[in-house]
């Protein structure tokens, strides 16, 4: 039976040393700022970004929601984002996605400030993150390297294959295993939605992450036995015994998975407290390198 990769509980470790450097530090100086854009009434988004707002206020960080409804023009979108830009009270600046259709999200992202871009989605970000050099790392792909560190989970040689290549998640992640580090070191296998026979590379991984968003996808019979598996999954299912009429579920077939695999990640409490952790750090960091 797989031991699990306890994100909630990692999270709430690394918030709270990050409140007590933040206590520590703001009594000279202002506390870190977080500017959150959320656009239109995507209810996963709204769920998204109150979270983000409350682990702010809990780690004793100052937070700014600027919501607006869905017919927001682009070119008042990109005045907001040039005012935050400009204000020296506002260290990281997050546009939730995803924008409606008649917004250009590159647009949009290629505005902010990069040193602002605690989301890591700049062009200057990932050109950086490719390279190997200090920047913003985007917060999904950030949180799960600090899972495999924090669990001391050896990464140099092992063959890791990732289902799924969005620049949030899964091109990031290919770079940050693949990079000459720890975590890293390893031999990246990036599946998408054109690969044949998936389960041929699924086999094969010693770690296997799955991000493509379709509940369930991995079966036990596509993990190779002792694996570590990752699931960055996060899918609304259908289900009317729950108050809300769905519930979470991951992109791996947890019951059965967790039979085979020496270490899983549950959904809900493994990856997306991870990432919430994560983007706070983020935040951090642009706060420590303003104020220096
Ligand atoms: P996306 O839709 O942008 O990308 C999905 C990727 O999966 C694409 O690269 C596509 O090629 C690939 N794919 C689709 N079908 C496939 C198939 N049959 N076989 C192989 N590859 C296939 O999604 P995303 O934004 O990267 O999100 C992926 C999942 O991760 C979603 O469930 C999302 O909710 C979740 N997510 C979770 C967090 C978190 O904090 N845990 C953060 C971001 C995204």
């Amino acid at each position: 039976m797989a031991q699990l990769l306890d994100g909630k509980a990692l999270s709430e470790k690394l918030v709270a040393e990050i409140s007590t450097k933040i206590a520590t530090k703001s009594i000279e100086l202002r506390a870190p700022h977080l500017a959150a854009i959320l656009i239109g009434d995507h209810a996963p988004s709204k769920a998204y970004v109150n979270n983000k707002i409350k682990t702010c206020e809990k780690v004793g960080m100052a937070s700014s929601l600027h919501s607006y409804s869905s017919d927001i023009t682009e070119a008042e979108l990109l005045n907001l984002i040039e005012k935050l830009n400009r204000d020296n009270t506002v260290d990281g600046i997050l546009v939730q996605l995803p924008l409606p259709s008649h917004i250009n999200s590159k647009r949009i992202i290629e505005a902010i400030l990069p040193s602002k871009d605690v989301d890591g989605f700049h062009p200057l970000n990932i050109g950086n993150l490719a390279k190997g050099y200090d920047c913003f790392v985007p917060a999904t792909p950030l949180g799960v390297t600090m899972l495999l560190d924090h669990y001391k989970i050896k990464t140099g040689g092992k063959h890791c294959v990732i289902l799924g290549r969005s620049a949030i998640v899964g091109q990031p992640l290919s770079f940050l295993l693949a990079r000459n580090g720890n975590p890293g070191n390893c031999t990246v296998t990036l599946c998408h939605s054109k690969t044949v026979n998936i389960t041929h590379y699924t086999r094969q991984a010693d770690i296997l992450i799955a991000a493509l968003g379709i509940p369930n996808f991995v079966k036990k019979e596509m993990v190779k036995p002792g694996a570590v598996v990752i699931d960055v999954g996060i899918n609304r299912v259908e289900d009317l015994s729950k108050k809300a009429g769905y519930r979470l579920t991951g992109d791996v077939d947890f019951e059965a998975v967790q039979d085979i695999a020496s270490w899983i990640t549950p959904v809900p409490g493994g990856v997306g407290p991870m990432t919430i952790a994560a983007l706070i750090f983020n935040t951090y960091k642009a706060w420590s390198e303003r104020m220096m």
